[in-house]
């Protein structure tokens, strides 16, 4: 596709043509290669002994492949992943090994390609766990099996609720409702991931999106200070081509002022495509949505991005909050990270505050809003109206 898309269709063809070669070039004459479809090759060994020679022919495989191709006095470059299933081990008939040889190739690709890799029947296993998964999500999408909970957040030097973040639950047909965190055997947030490699996350984050400033709006007379709720998008969402739009629409729709909307965005979905995310970000922020960086601290960028990025508050990742009151250098970073983003007249939250002494470290140290179990657990909407309605002050 690299190739296709910098050097034209003619050095893609000819990239084809010339791995075709190598690939029967290390073949016997009783092997069959087939181009399968754009990039694929599907290889049969015929007459194989053992295991051991079809890692061999692979590992000479991947050595030909990477071999540069000279095209317009220019060297092109290009590697492959291989998946290997075995007759009549991994599979009785064409169709059961090619399935399987593909499973295995998905595993190269996950690790990190360019290399190759045998079938096992655990990939068999997590690629039936992902499909439960995969349709349990459309189920529950079109049962509208979704919620969203708000956690509030409070503004740490006068207590007052300031905002609310919206945070997804899932309809489990066995558990009932459940956290992204929580999601069958998955870790944190894979309900989002999976939903994103799926795509669905498009359908789905415009659904909070709606539902959210549907929720938000309805704050708008009940608490004065309570001026603001946000939204996490995934880094998906911003490729998509009509974002700006849709937020836009939904804006209308709903009748929520601009300035009460907060979009979240992690470091590291910035940094999946920084030119199309920094400019989406400053389109929002110019309609006065205002952006926060969250999971601060995780990725592997540097407070120097800080500048870089158009975002107006900065949210520290839970997990130094957790160790605040147990680790000098973790508070050091702390009160860095918050001294700088001060500097760069950014808002500071901190979440995950489940102790009265972080809470206190977190209020010395200048921090401007605190979010966590400590003061306010996520909660089911009607809950946090009258939670907010309860608020003194
Ligand atoms: P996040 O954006 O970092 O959300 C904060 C997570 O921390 C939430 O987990 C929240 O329940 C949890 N949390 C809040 N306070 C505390 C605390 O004091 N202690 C501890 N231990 N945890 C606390 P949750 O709801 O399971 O969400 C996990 C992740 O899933 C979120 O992380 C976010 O990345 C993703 N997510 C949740 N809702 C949405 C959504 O609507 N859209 C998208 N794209 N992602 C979402
Ligand atoms: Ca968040
Ligand atoms: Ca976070």
């Amino acid at each position: 596709k690299n190739i296709n898309n910098t050097f034209g269709h003619i050095a893609g063809d000819r990239m084809l043509r010339t791995v075709a070669d190598r690939l029967m070039s290390c073949l016997r004459t009783s092997d069959t290669v087939a181009h399968y479809a754009g990039d694929t090759f599907k290889i049969l060994l015929a007459e194989i002994s053992k295991e051991e020679h079809a890692a061999k022919v692979a590992q000479i495989l991947l050595k030909n492949i990477e071999e540069p191709l000279i095209f317009e006095g220019q060297e092109l470059f290009v590697t492959a992943s291989i998946g290997i299933s075995l007759y009549p081990a991994d599979g009785e008939d064409a169709a059961t090994l090619m399935k399987h040889a593909d499973l295995a190739l998905h595993r190269v690709k996950d690790k990190g390609r360019n290399n190759y890799q045998f079938f096992t029947p655990a990939m068999n296993e997590r690629a039936l766990h992902r499909q439960k998964l995969e349709n349990n999500l459309r189920k529950t999408m079109r049962d509208q099996g979704f919620e969203l909970f708000f956690q509030p957040q409070f503004d740490s030097r006068t207590h007052d609720l300031v905002g609310a973040e919206a945070l997804i639950r899932c309809q489990d047909p066995e558990r009932g409702l459940v956290s992204p965190g929580e999601y069958i055997l998955l870790a944190e947030g894979e309900y989002i991931l999976l939903a994103e490699e799926t795509d669905l996350i498009l359908p789905l984050g415009e659904w909070v999106l709606r539902n959210a400033c549907g929720h938000i709006m309805s704050w708008k007379n009940l608490k004065p200070g309570l001026s603001r709720g946000a939204v996490n998008l995934s880094p998906r969402q911003f490729r998509q081509r009509n974002l700006l739009e849709m937020i836009e629409g939904i804006l209308l729709e709903t009748g929520l002022p601009p300035e009460m909307l907060e979009i979240e965005i992690t470091e590291s979905a910035i940094m999946e495509n920084v030119d199309l995310t920094v400019d989406v970000l400053r389109a929002l922020r110019k309609k006065g949505i205002s952006v926060a960086l969250d999971d601060f601290g995780t990725g592997h960028s540097s407070l120097s991005n800080l500048k870089r990025f158009p975002v107006d508050t900065l949210k520290i990742d839970r997990s130094f909050v957790a160790e605040l009151a147990t680790d000098r250098g973790n508070r050091a970073i702390v009160a860095a990270m918050t001294g700088m983003a001060h500097d760069l007249n950014l808002k500071v939250v901190a979440e995950g505050v489940e102790t009265t002494e972080q809470e206190e470290i977190l209020v010395d140290m200048g921090c401007d809003i605190l979010q966590g179990f400590l003061l306010g657990r996520p909660m089911p909407a009607e809950q946090f109206a009258s939670f907010a309605a309860r608020q003194v002050g």
